[in-house]
């Protein structure tokens, strides 16, 4: 690790901190033309063209990094690419967190996989539930922090409320926990926040943040699996110890490079306008629709809508091939579905099912 060691580095497990990581063969292969040293076949696979697949991916490909900071406005030392952002959020966990003792802190409603990953890893889940308007509370999270308290999760766009978080109270947030906590941006609807700014632009002056970003969403490769965490560079190599030696398959990688050229960039610019278009469009339209209680603000691909009766209407549109998802369970969310903005056709099917339910009713 390059520098004097961050603070925030002595919050890590120490097993981790101590092991020596798994030294890759592809890491090891160098300027070599005649690969024997990974147990590889030596020829392509059968009934494939691409040529590379019988060799292992590098593990940090040196082009998808690259292009992901520039993308991201950051430098490739900060990123860190792995399996989408729940590889991310799961590498955080365990890196961080020692079973039995340690505890994240999140603030619901928000995406499960926080609870999920602490809970898997043994690790407490500490909740300050978002305040009114699922605005965060920076001060009840703060209240909540204990001396075990190793990562806390904020969610801007949140999932599934839509809001997004100001950048002022995740750096007050950092600053508040320095060398003590982590505060982990998870911005995978940002692109769909009307130019919102990352919380990347933070992490030169506040080594205690790291931002999730996903080219599941905007970029529509949730099927690759391309997920990027952007932190201090030794938070990076600190997670680099843990991570699966090859997490990016070689086609992934591909069609992540494909989808980052310019002018597909521009394109994935134009179809996020028309998304926006879409969502305002939706939200108009059902906030007047009968049936509907409130259609909440969405700076995100989605909205959470709250409905007399969201069982009935949940069944209603699945009954005629139309899945949403049913949030109602979630704190503070009770009647509330959260709706996919599709392409107009649709969305146009979704507002025609919800109108057709309604004049049947
Ligand atoms: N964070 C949030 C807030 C999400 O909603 C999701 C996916 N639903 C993820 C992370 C995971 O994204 P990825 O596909 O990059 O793993």
């Amino acid at each position: 690790m390059s520098g004097a060691p961050i603070k925030l580095l002595a919050r890590a497990r120490p097993e981790i901190l101590a092991l020596q990581p798994y030294s890759s063969a592809r890491m090891e292969a160098g300027a070599a033309t005649i690969m024997l040293n990974a147990n590889e076949s030596p020829w392509a696979p059968i009934g494939s063209d691409a040529s590379e697949l019988n060799r292992y991916p590098d593990p940090q490909p040196p082009a998808l990094r690259a292009r992901l900071a520039e993308l991201y406005g950051v430098s490739s030392a900060n990123v860190l690419v792995g399996r989408g952002s729940d590889e991310a959020i799961d590498l955080l966990v365990r890196a961080f967190c020692s079973e039995g003792r340690d505890a994240i802190l999140i603030s619901p409603p928000t995406f499960g996989m926080y609870a999920v990953a602490a809970r898997t890893q043994g690790a407490a889940v500490i909740e300050a539930p978002l305040g009114p308007s699922f605005g965060l509370d920076v001060d009840a999270l703060l209240a909540r922090v204990t001396e075990n308290t190793k990562l806390v999760f904020v969610c801007t766009p949140n999932n599934p409320t839509g809001a997004l978080v100001p950048l002022t109270a995740v750096a007050k947030l950092a600053l508040a926990l320095r060398d003590r906590a982590l505060v982990v941006v998870d911005e995978a609807y940002l692109e769909f926040a009307d130019g919102a700014a990352s919380a990347a632009t933070l992490i030169a002056h506040q080594d205690n943040i790291a931002v999730l970003r996903t080219l599941s969403k905007a970029y529509a490769l949730a099927g690759a699996r391309v997920g990027t965490l952007i932190a201090h560079e030794q938070v990076v190599a600190l997670l680099r110890r843990i991570q699966a030696p090859y997490p990016l398959p070689t086609t992934c990688v591909d069609a992540a490079l494909a989808a980052l050229t310019p002018n597909a960039v521009d394109e994935a610019y134009a179809r996020m306008r028309l998304l926006l278009c879409e969502r305002e469009r939706v939200a108009r339209a059902l906030s007047s629709a009968s049936g509907v209680f409130e259609v909440f603000p969405s700076a995100a691909n989605f909205l959470c809508v709250r409905f007399a009766d969201a069982a009935a209407t949940y069944r209603a549109l699945l009954a005629i091939g139309i899945i949403v998802r049913d949030v109602s369970r979630y704190p503070q969310l009770s009647g509330c579905l959260r709706i996919t903005i599709g392409a107009p056709d649709e969305n146009d099917a979704l507002l025609r099912a919800l109108g057709q339910r309604e004049a049947a009713a």
